[in-house]
């Protein structure tokens, strides 16, 4: 893995509307967590997003609905918004983060523009139904395995701090491994008190030697990337997760939480002597 940062940006282009009840996401409408919700996002609005995210360095643009997967008119409005920001900012590479598509749909995603695919495992297949009742955790991974039939670039994480072992933990980077990932998102559960999940347990250096077992077992991935939660888990101790093993931050906000402002992030990576990743 090379020195340089890869900086990615996210825009819940859809937000608050899942049936699901998985118990980590104030995105799920059952637990009525205070958040904004909305079916469309409109798209200058998110061109006008892209285009701050380019200026702010970030190379990937993660366009995030909230569904548990991709129906016509959801793949017809992220295919609209990925030839809008395409057309106005090509320089960023788009990343559709859907739910549970096919084969055929992401095909007409890779026609539209878009060069990566996001889905997380979230969690171990054992204890995924712990977390979610509504679907199981295998359509998860065949989702996974359609972005790589398709030829889309695999993106794919999940999330600790949720109650689980740390056996589950090794699992579910062991199932990440065998899908052959180009980026590996690690999110450290940010407790909603709507949610019924308890609030993350890790440590900061229990959160760390994640990062770390993540790189050394999931070696062939690009990109380690430490996504939502990274504020609350590291603290003033967010400079550490690159000698623990990070490449790739979000920068900005996340889909349902405030990130810390781009700038504080771009000047830290100044201080630590490392470069904003300038092409994939
Ligand atoms: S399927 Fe996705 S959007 Fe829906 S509740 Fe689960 S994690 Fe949230």
């Amino acid at each position: 893995m090379s020195k340089a940062i890869f900086l990615c940006a996210i825009s819940n282009i859809n937000s608050g509307t899942c049936n699901e009840d998985c118990k980590f996401c104030s995105q799920s409408v059952k637990y009525k967590a205070d958040i904004e919700r909305y079916i469309q996002k409109p798209i200058d609005a998110i061109v006008e997003e892209a285009k701050a995210a380019r200026a702010s360095g970030a190379l990937g643009f993660c366009l995030v609905t909230a569904n548990k997967g991709i129906d016509d008119k959801i793949l017809k409005f992220v295919c609209d918004v990925a030839r809008a920001v395409q057309a106005e900012v090509p320089e960023l590479r788009l990343i559709a983060c859907n739910g549970t598509a096919s084969v055929e749909q992401l095909l007409t995603l890779k026609e539209a523009g878009v060069k990566a695919y996001n889905h997380n495992l979230e969690t171990a297949e054992a204890f995924y139904p712990t977390v979610c009742t509504t679907h199981p955790w295998r359509e998860r991974y065949e989702t996974c395995e359609n972005v790589n039939k398709a030829g889309l670039k695999l993106i794919t994480g999940g999330i600790f701090g949720m109650g689980e072992t740390q056996a589950d933990r090794i699992s579910m980077l062991e199932a990440l491994k065998s899908l052959k990932p180009t980026s590996v998102p690690l999110n450290f559960y940010h407790h909603n008190p709507a949610l019924p999940l308890s609030p993350n347990p890790l440590t900061t250096d229990e959160a760390l030697g994640l990062i770390t077992l993540a790189k050394e077992i999931i070696s062939d991935a690009d990109r380690i990337m430490v996504a939502g939660g990274r504020e609350l888990m590291f603290g003033a101790r967010q400079s550490e997760i690159f000698e623990a093993g990070a490449n790739s931050i979000v920068i900005g906000n996340y889909l349902t939480t405030q990130g810390r402002d781009k700038q504080s992030d771009l000047e830290m990576l100044k201080t630590l002597g490392l470069e904003v990743a300038k092409k994939v």
